[in-house]
């Protein structure tokens, strides 16, 4: 069975989406996976809680993505991701007004945590494979497709990946990465590795952040506060998810044909090439 998109959302977002809900549960090379299949409209879609991917909670750290990220883009053939993710907020570039509550459409990324986010194994390499473009990392396709169901009112900006979690960066790494970086947004390593990983699986994907808090204004920062302000957005998130997953499954291929994204062939294809 092969399916167009997928979205990788946060806990209980899942039961936002119409229609109907199955719950599957399938094993990786990475370990196993525990996904929805939702189907509404004649369209069915793949949901993942990357908190619960495991089938138990996991912290930030503590997730392996590589194993829902296979089953996504392999197992389940996803050409399209659709992303959300918690953030704090700091405005790192100039004339940005992000703020609390704030939905903001990313446009790249950077990871201070400098971790290896890789399918590579000592089993599974090839020097061909795994040396990939890092232009566009999040596809600008599909967020100017969730731009224009917002009537382009969105701002965009860059995501930083200053600490694994599960503790908040200190107010001197907020610092650094507002100053130093010209960041925008802070998260923990939640999306970043799925971003690395969509890029050696040759998937387009696209992300929504959600601003909790702002480090710099707010501090300290609560957990439970995060989550409350999180949820705040989710349903508007799956108003803005829906009609680009409806689109996503017209897509013509043509219109995603120049992306970045799919420029070399998935790691699979070229090992699995090479070995044969
Ligand atoms: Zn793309």
């Amino acid at each position: 069975m092969s399916f167009t998109t997928a979205f990788i959302g946060g806990t209980g977002m899942e039961k936002l989406f119409d229609g109907q809900h199955q719950q599957h549960e399938i094993n990786t090379p990475y370990g196993p996976v525990h996904y929805s299949i939702v189907l509404n409209k004649g369209i069915e879609f793949v949901v993942v809680d990357r908190h619960y991917a495991s089938g138990s909670f996991r912290l930030p750290h503590q997730i392996d993505h590589r194993a829902y990220m296979y089953a996504l883009t392999v197992v389940l053939g996803v050409k399209f991701i659709i992303s959300t993710s918690a953030v704090g907020g700091i405005n790192g570039n100039a004339f940005q007004s992000i703020k609390t509550g704030s939905l903001v459409l990313p446009a790249d990324f950077i990871d201070l945590t400098r971790e290896v986010w890789t399918f590579a194994t000592e089993d599974f390499v090839h020097p061909e494979a795994f040396h990939r473009s890092t232009k566009d990392m999040i596809c600008p396709r599909i967020q100017e497709l969730l731009r224009q169901g917002t009537l382009g009112s969105l701002p965009g900006g860059i995501l930083a990946c200053a600490v694994k979690g599960p503790r908040y960066e200190t107010r001197p790494e907020v610092i650094d990465a507002q100053e130093l970086h010209h960041a925008d947004l802070l998260g923990m390593c939640t999306v970043v590795p799925e971003i690395i990983l969509a890029r050696e699986a040759s998937v387009h994907y696209g992300l929504i952040c959600n601003v909790t808090d702002m480090p710099l204004k707010e501090r300290p920062v609560e957990g439970a506060a995060v989550q409350t302000a999180a949820k705040e957005n989710h349903g508007f998130i799956i108003n803005m998810v829906w009609p680009a997953i409806m689109s996503l499954q017209s897509h013509a291929d043509q219109e995603f044909s120049s992306c970045e994204c799919q420029k070399q062939p998935a790691v699979f294809e070229i090992v699995k090439r090479v070995e044969d």
